[in-house]
Formats: C-alpha cells, sequence, structure tokens
C-alpha cells in the first residue's frame, strides 16, 4: 500500500527509516529494521478537519491553551488514545463514524481522560500491572506508542494475549480500575458537549456499535473496545444523560457534513481502494464526496489525466476549497506537469485559513521539479518555511535535502537528511549525518550548531 501514499496523505514511520538520502549522497547504513511502530497520516485537509473537531470540546474542558496536538494513525481500526498531550485517532474511526458529531463524542471522550488526569494514574496502575503484554492488550496501540516513546521497542509485537493466572488477575486489575474512569470520562465529555451546544447522540452511538460487536462471536475487536470496557449498564448510563441535553436531537451542519464526507472519501481512497471508496457513496454517486473519491482512485490507479480532468469538476463547483487544489497539484506532480502543479499548490496556499506547512511543501516541492535554476532557491526557501511551521514533518526535509542537492550545497543537504532522520525517530542515522554536516560548517553557525543538538541528543529513557 505504501507505493500508493503520495505526500498528501504522507505516512511517516516513526524510527522506520521512511527517509532516503539524497541522490548525491552515499547510502544510509541499514536502519533499525526492526522497530516496531506505527504509521502517521499527514494531510492538510484530515488535520485541519479533525482539529476543528476537537478544539471546541477542548476548550469546554479547560484544555484550549495546553497544547494538544492530534495525531492522525493510519490503520483501518476503530481507535482513539491519549499519551502525554497527544490525542492519537485512528484514520478507521473516521471512515466507520458516519457523521462528525461521532468523532466529536470520541474526542470528548478521551479530552475527559485528559483533564481527569486519567493518563498519569492509569501509568502508574499499568507500572503495578508489570507484564508488558497485559499492558499492551489492555491498552491495545496506545501501549505500543507509550512503550517506543520509552524505549521499550516491540512492546507492541509481544502483545500476544496469552495469559497465564498472574497476568489475567494483573489484566482483571487494570480492568476495573479502568470502569471507574470509563464512567468518568463519559460524563466529562456529556458536560463539555452540553456546553458546547452539541449532542452526546453521536458518543452513544459509538458506543453502541462497540458494545454490539463485542457480543458478536467472530466479529474483529478493535483496540477502542479493549481500553474502552462497554458494559451494558455503562450505555444505559450513557443515554439517560445524553437524552436529558436539549441538544440531543441537533444536527452537524450540512457544509460540516460534506466535509466529513470529503474526508471519509479520501480515506477510503488512498486505504481501501477506488472501487471501496465508490461504494461508500453509493447512495449518492453525483455528489461531491463521490466525485473526490473517484477522482483521487482514479489518480492512484495511475491515470493522472482522467484525475485531473475529474478534480477540475471539482474545482469548478467549489473555486475556494484549498484542498481540490492541492489535490489537483498532486495530480499534475504524477502526470509529470510540475510548472502547473505549483500554480496549483501556491493557490492551495493562499487559500488555506490554517496556513498548513504540508501545502507548502507541496509548493517547494513542485518548485524543485521543474528544473529550472531560479526555481530551486526559492524552492528551499517555501521548503524552509513550510518546515518552521511543521517542524515534525519528516518527509519534508527530504524534499530540502534533494533541492540543497541540486544546488550543490553539500553540507545542508546533509543537515536536512539528518533532520529527517531525527524526526523519523531514527537517531543513529541522524547522528551519523549531523556529524558529517558539521565537519563542513563554519564552527558556531546557526546549521553547526543545529547539528549539534542532534548529535548530543540522548533519546527519553534510553
Ligand atoms: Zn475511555
Amino acid at each position: 500500500m505504501s507505493s500508493l501514499l503520495s505526500r498528501a496523505f504522507a505516512v511517516r514511520l516513526l524510527a522506520a527509516a521512511a527517509l532516503a538520502a539524497p541522490m548525491i549522497l552515499p547510502a544510509p547504513p541499514p536502519a533499525f529494521a526492526q522497530a516496531r511502530n506505527i504509521s502517521l497520516v499527514r494531510d492538510a485537509e484530515i488535520e485541519a478537519l479533525v482539529r476543528e473537531y476537537a478544539r471546541p470540546v477542548l476548550e469546554a474542558a479547560g484544555l484550549g491553551r495546553s497544547g494538544i496536538e492530534i495525531v492522525l494513525v493510519n490503520d483501518p481500526s476503530f481507535n482513539a488514545f491519549v499519551t502525554g498531550r497527544r490525542i492519537f485517532i485512528n484514520t478507521g474511526t473516521l471512515l466507520m463514524s458516519q457523521t462528525p458529531n461521532e468523532v466529536i463524542g470520541v474526542l470528548a471522550h478521551e479530552a475527559g481522560h485528559i483533564a481527569g488526569g486519567h493518563q498519569q494514574r492509569l501509568r502508574e496502575q499499568l507500572a503495578r500491572a508489570q507484564t508488558l503484554a497485559v499492558v499492551a492488550t489492555v491498552l491495545g496501540v496506545g501501549a505500543a506508542v507509550a512503550g517506543s516513546a520509552s524505549g521499550a521497542r516491540g512492546l507492541g509485537q509481544s502483545a500476544a494475549g496469552i495469559f497465564t493466572g498472574g497476568m489475567e488477575a494483573a489484566r482483571r486489575s487494570v480492568l476495573s480500575y479502568q470502569r471507574t474512569e470509563e464512567a468518568t470520562a463519559d460524563r466529562s465529555a456529556i458536560t463539555y458537549l452540553e456546553r458546547t451546544g452539541q449532542s452526546a447522540k453521536g458518543m452513544l452511538a459509538t458506543f453502541e456499535r462497540l458494545a454490539d460487536s463485542m457480543t458478536l462471536a467472530g466479529v474483529r475487536v478493535d483496540p477502542y473496545q479493549l481500553s474502552h470496557p462497554v458494559p451494558r449498564e455503562r450505555i444505559a448510563n450513557l443515554e439517560t444523560l445524553a437524552r436529558a441535553s436539549r441538544h440531543f436531537d441537533r444536527k452537524d451542519p450540512p457544509a460540516l457534513q460534506q466535509r466529513h464526507d470529503m474526508v471519509r472519501a479520501k480515506i477510503a481512497a488512498f486505504t481501501q481502494g477506488h472501487a471501496a471508496a465508490g461504494r461508500l457513496f453509493r447512495d449518492n454517486p453525483g455528489g461531491v464526496p463521490a466525485i473526490y473519491a473517484d477522482a483521487i482512485g482514479t489518480f492512484l490507479s495511475g491515470n493522472a489525466r482522467a484525475a485531473v480532468s475529474k478534480i477540475d469538476t471539482l474545482v469548478r463547483a467549489a473555486p475556494k476549497n484549498p484542498y481540490f487544489h492541492e489535490m489537483r497539484g498532486e495530480i499534475l506532480m504524477k502526470a509529470g506537469r510540475p510548472a502547473e502543479a505549483a500554480t496549483s499548490f501556491a493557490t492551495a496556499m493562499r487559500l488555506d485559513p490554517h496556513r498548513s506547512g504540508i501545502i507548502q511543501i507541496g509548493y517547494g516541492q513542485a518548485l524543485m521539479a521543474t528544473g529550472k535554476q531560479e526555481d530551486l532557491r526559492k524552492a528551499v526557501n517555501e521548503l524552509q518555511a513550510g518546515l518552521s511551521r511543521d517542524r515534525e514533518y519528516a518527509a519534508g526535509y527530504r524534499y530540502l535535502a534533494q533541492a540543497y542537492g541540486q544546488l550543490g550545497d553539500v553540507p545542508q543537504a546533509e543537515l536536512a537528511t539528518a533532520d529527517g532522520h531525527f524526526y523519523s525517530g531514527n537517531y543513529r542515522d541522524a547522528k551519523i549525518f549531523a556529524a558529517r554536516a558539521q565537519q563542513k560548517m563554519p564552527n558556531g553557525s546557526p546549521g553547526w550548531l543545529r547539528a549539534q543538538d542532534i548529535i548530543n541528543y540522548r533519546p527519553v529513557g534510553r
């Protein structure tokens, strides 16, 4: 599947050395090939929407200024979880949720966990559980992320779920503790939704769906179910609280519902293929989400020319939608028309209210691809500006390294390569390239200092 992933839906594999060396440099040594990690999705449109979903409930939870970051995980299962100041949400969660309200309900519930300090106490509880396999099984992928952050690599893979007596007891103790926290998070979520004038119907629908599929034999169990036990009693309490609100029957605004459907169209096309994406909107095959799914599906199946004409239909219908222009740029890049792609990316940048670094990096990439010397300098500036907005967008450093390479600036190309490895979590290669770059840079210059930061970096917990 990774061959299908374009920049607009770029996936970075943490610590899996997603970064290729620029052409002029020798290939880096093989990275931590054994590292087990999750893959994250970087996409301006999806990120903007999910942040909009989260913002009001986070503010209602008193977390508006806490710098909570939303991270998209490339995984078809239903899951959302919190580690530290990050809310992780699977693409599968967005795909399975019919309405914005369902996702907002899940985010409100997760905000309830953060505001309640559950993460911290859960850590302590899990420390007492001791057995990593129990932790990983109870938390699902959340434990794998916490594990990779603290250096316990391979944690997720070790979660074979084979319980001995002692492990089973530990698991029960964690689960019983969790039940209390789940009820608390539900109540907090209801409060946040009430404060923001939103319905808890979507949250109720989500947990009902999870409870139903849990009781069916042979149905795949999503990680969210493992970390969020939904006994009937919990559903009943939730329903009583949800129905008590005068907002219960309030629907999402149609414009928001449409953006939700476009995001589902994009995720379906990228992760499940052209046909599956089409089936998602078979009730309204002439609608904008269906055309969007078709355009992306056509693009991914390699027919860029037909995809351009499909995306142009959407651009004509909604000329101010930045993501249509971004996708047009993406398609034109594949079609080998970088100058026109650059124009589309520039339009997308101008229209994007969130000034996403991802779109700007796309613009820089297109400029670089024109092969014109004057565009190369501009490409470096745009890539740097995009990366200054989105410092952890690892793939962007690869383009920056290429642009520097084409300009013949070897030290800067090596430093960009080091940064790319660094933000992929591949610290060993990051240090190798930082050391190479530093040798060629004036002592104390900004590049030299950045290289020194990378060389000095010690990953937490190792
Ligand atoms: Zn929960």
